[in-house]
This record gives C-alpha cells, sequence and structure tokens, in this order.
C-alpha cells in the first residue's frame, strides 16, 4: 500500500513540477521587439506618389505578356517571341538598368541581370519567375486574366501575385536605387527563368549551371515563398513574414501488376486490377511519421510569444507538448503537409475492354518528401506498406529530394528579417517550410542559403487566387513591395 501511496506522491510532484516549468517557460518566453530602423532614407511624397503612379501600371503592363508554361517551353513558338518582346519591354521600361546593368540571356530565353556593387563580396542572387500558369476559366474573372486591367488601385491579372510582381518589384526597387545615386555593397544578380511553373529544367537549372561555370560567387539567394500573412496563424493577432528555408521535396512512384488476364466471364479473383486495389488500400490507411522539426518547429516556437496566452504556452513547450501539437497539426490537410511526407494516387490505368481481364493493372502515387525523407528510403518504405512482391514499385519520373534547410540567421536571413521589421510594422519573423516547388530547387548546388520570401501583405483572397481565378495586387500592396526591396538591397 505505501508504495502505491509513494508512486502517487511522485507521480504528483512530477506532474506539478512539469507544470510549474511550463509555466516559467511561457512567462520567460516574452515577446521583442518587432520594430527596425529602415535604411533607405524615406521617399518624399512625390517619391512616394511617382511610384504608386507608375509601378503597378508597370507590374499591368507586365501581365499582358502571355507566357504561359507547357511542358516543352523551349519548342513553343508563340512563347519564343512573346519571352523576347518581354526582354526588350523590360530594357524599355527600365531605362537606367538596360544602361548599366549586365544582362544575358541563358538558354535563349531566361534572363540573368547583373548590377555591380562597390564591394568584392558574394554577390545577392535574387530569383523570380517570367512564366505563369493558364488561366482556363478566363471567364470567371472579375476582368480578363492577361489584359493588365487597373481597377480602383487593384491589377487584376494571372502572375499579378505569382511571379510577375517579384520580377518587376525587383526591377522597379532596382532602377530607383540607379535613379536615386544610392551606393550598392553587394553585388546584385537578377535570375528570372522562364519555366518554373513546369518545373525549371530549362531556366533556372540553366541559369544555375551558367553561374557555376562562370565561378560567380553567391552569399544568398532570395526566391518567392510565403509574404507577409494577415490573419493567417491561428492565435497570432501579428501579422506573420514567413522565410522559406526549405522545400519539400517531390517523386512519383509508379506501382504494376502484370498477371495473366483473360475472358471476364471466369475471373481469377487474383487478377490485376485487385491485387493493385488491395494494395492502394493499404497504402491509403498508411501516413508517414510525421515530423515537428525544423523548419516548421522554429516557426512555432518563434511566433509563440506573440501568440494569445493558450497558444503560447503550448508552443513555448514543445519538449512536453509535441505530440499534442502534432495531432492538432494531422487533423488538417494543408498543416498536416506541413509536418509529413505525403502520398496520394494521382493516375490509375488498367483494361481496355469491358469484357476483357486486364494484363496488368497500374497506379501512379505523388509524393512530396518532407526535408530529411529520402527518395530511396520512401520507395522502401512504399514496398514493406504494399507487402506484396507481386506489386513492382518504381520511380516513374524526374525526382527531386526535398532542399537542405538553409541556416535562420547569418547573411541572407538576417537582412530579409531587419528588413521586414523595417517596412511593415509589428510582424512576426519565422521559418517555414514551402510545400510546393520553387526555382530554388535547381540552385543546390549554388549556395546552402536560399530564402523564399517575397514582400507582400497576402490575406486569405489573395492566397486563394494564386493558380486560380481573380489574381491580384494593390497600388499600397505593391508600392511597400518595392520599397521593401530598395531597403533591403541598401542592407547587403
Ligand atoms: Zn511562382
Amino acid at each position: 500500500m505505501t508504495t502505491f501511496k509513494q508512486i502517487f506522491k511522485y507521480i504528483g510532484i512530477l506532474l506539478g513540477l512539469t507544470v510549474v516549468a511550463m509555466i516559467l517557460i511561457t512567462f520567460i518566453n516574452r515577446p521583442k521587439s518587432l520594430k527596425s530602423k529602415p535604411v533607405l532614407k524615406e521617399l518624399s511624397s512625390a517619391e512616394r506618389a511617382e511610384l504608386e503612379r507608375t509601378a503597378l501600371q508597370h507590374l499591368g503592363e507586365a501581365t499582358t505578356y502571355r507566357i504561359v508554361g507547357y511542358e516543352d517551353a523551349n519548342n513553343d513558338s508563340i512563347n519564343h517571341t512573346t519571352l523576347l518582346s518581354f526582354h526588350n519591354w523590360l530594357k524599355k521600361t527600365y531605362p537606367l538598368m538596360a544602361a548599366q546593368a549586365k544582362w544575358e540571356v541563358i538558354n535563349q530565353h531566361s534572363l540573368l541581370i547583373t548590377l555591380q556593387g562597390n564591394s568584392k563580396l558574394p554577390a545577392a542572387l535574387f530569383l523570380g519567375h517570367m512564366d505563369v500558369v493558364p488561366a482556363p476559366d478566363s471567364s470567371q474573372w472579375k476582368h480578363g486574366p492577361f489584359d493588365g486591367k487597373i481597377n480602383k488601385d487593384t491589377l487584376w491579372g494571372r502572375g499579378a501575385l505569382d511571379d510577375k510582381n517579384v520580377v518587376i518589384g525587383l526591377m522597379e526597387a532596382a532602377e530607383r536605387t540607379l535613379a536615386k545615386k544610392l551606393p550598392l555593397n553587394r553585388t546584385l544578380i537578377f535570375a528570372f527563368g522562364h519555366d518554373e511553373e513546369t518545373g525549371g529544367k530549362e531556366g533556372a537549372a540553366a541559369i544555375a549551371k551558367h553561374l557555376m561555370s562562370q565561378k560567380i560567387p553567391i552569399a544568398f539567394i532570395a526566391d518567392e515563398g510565403f509574404g507577409v500573412m494577415k490573419g493567417i496563424v491561428p492565435g497570432l493577432k501579428n501579422d506573420c513574414a514567413i522565410i522559406g528555408l526549405s522545400e519539400k521535396g517531390f517523386v512519383s512512384i509508379k506501382l504494376r501488376v502484370e498477371q495473366l488476364g483473360g475472358h471476364s466471364a471466369w475471373p481469377n479473383p487474383e487478377n490485376a486490377t485487385a491485387i493493385l486495389s488491395k494494395g492502394l488500400n493499404k497504402l491509403e490507411n498508411y501516413q508517414f511519421p510525421a515530423h515537428l522539426e525544423p523548419p516548421v518547429r522554429g516557426l512555432f516556437e518563434q511566433a509563440a510569444p506573440y501568440m494569445n496566452v493558450g497558444y503560447r504556452m503550448l508552443f513555448s513547450n514543445l519538449w512536453i507538448t509535441a505530440p499534442l501539437v502534432k495531432m492538432v497539426l494531422k487533423g488538417g490537410e494543408k498543416t498536416a503537409a506541413t509536418i509529413r511526407t505525403t502520398h496520394v494516387t494521382t493516375i490509375l490505368k488498367a483494361g481496355s475492354k469491358e469484357n476483357v481481364v486486364p494484363p496488368y493493372a497500374e497506379a501512379i502515387v505523388n509524393l512530396r518528401l518532407f526535408p530529411g525523407d529520402r527518395i530511396a528510403d520512401v520507395l522502401k518504405q512504399v514496398e514493406t506498406v504494399l507487402d506484396d512482391n507481386r506489386i513492382k514499385a518504381s520511380i516513374y519520373s524526374e525526382s527531386k529530394e526535398a532542399t537542405p534547410v538553409s541556416a535562420s540567421e547569418g547573411v541572407g536571413y538576417d537582412q530579409i528579417k531587419a528588413a521586414i521589421h523595417a517596412n511593415f510594422e509589428e510582424t512576426v519573423v519565422v521559418p517555414g517550410l514551402v510545400i510546393t516547388g520553387t526555382d530554388c530547387k535547381n540552385y543546390s548546388q549554388v549556395t546552402d542559403r536560399m530564402y523564399r520570401f517575397v514582400p507582400f501583405e497576402f490575406s486569405s483572397a489573395n492566397l486563394s487566387s494564386i493558380h486560380g481565378i481573380n489574381e491580384y495586387m494593390t497600388l499600397k500592396q505593391f508600392a511597400n513591395g518595392v520599397v521593401f526591396y530598395m531597403d533591403l538591397f541598401q542592407r547587403l
């Protein structure tokens, strides 16, 4: 009896100590200042007015260049002409950049623009892409997706948020930097790919190869990714700027079963479709393990001090609350995708005639890999889950490992973070994981410091318009982004 009593006593003490520790940690984890002084001298009201008058107009014009990603961008003659006229338009619109920067066309269509800095420091490489996804449901748009229409300070157009905003935002900022004769310490390189939406093999990959063959040292890369998110993180009153430190990998696995076919009037229950569907069923019921690790762990830890007290306690104490947090995150498909490798069957093939048992059945399972989950390991895991050697699993198409997780401090990250604090009031800056793809995946050999962040405020309406209908950008949203880039250039 005494032993039981003693055990309960110790458990009670332990629980009490845990709660005290959690409260203490929550209390110590106080918010820090979210302010940083702008390095860029504030624009005069005339300069700001000129910026607001022209920048969005330029973005509007840029969206009228219909550079739509197809599987084989280089063989597309319409894209070819449009891309070259877009290059010319850029030069005409940004005359100081045309005169003072070095312009190179890579692999016929991509652009590499180098603006020399005063120091010998490795360059800062800014990525953007000129192509967009198609807009098949254009009749549902408020204004035509390629009309470049600005209505009451809002531009409607495909590419307004992905990714002509980045290309034009950078060019606007660089042109104004030159116009104001602001000093540039570090060399700035702008790499604008032409096929990001179809993988970047012709554009980004060729640029990366070129940079390496020329042995051009790169300090860090800034690319598209998250922005300044408004009201998107639960429990957080502040806006939240997420800097993507890594992006998930991509692999499709082909599952194939071959069995004797025959007449459907006397079927063998162990036919190809039956074996495959049993396997797929096992796979559907399986989930890859969830990880609350960098960079996602950092997001919660660093946002915690600014959250309401319940969330603050939860996320300040991941040492003990991690299993609970994982359980909650696994509940939503988007949040689940940020903490684990996901898989889904996207293609099924079998049979060609209704009264013939098909001799083979095939499925393609698409997986998005969490950093650290390697292609070879997930393939092995899929085989283990299937546990049926009649189902042959193989890699279906070109695949990519998740990119390494970049450091959440040091050159690149620190300056982007400081520029966010200086230009977006009371915004919490946290690291994150990008669950879709960006051009960065083609630059892993160029530098291990890759930061995915765009300086534009995103509402949830903005977010759902990306790759959807009614993509838009407001005048203020865009002008603030241009000022951010100008300020960032001064910090490098
Ligand atoms: Zn994009």
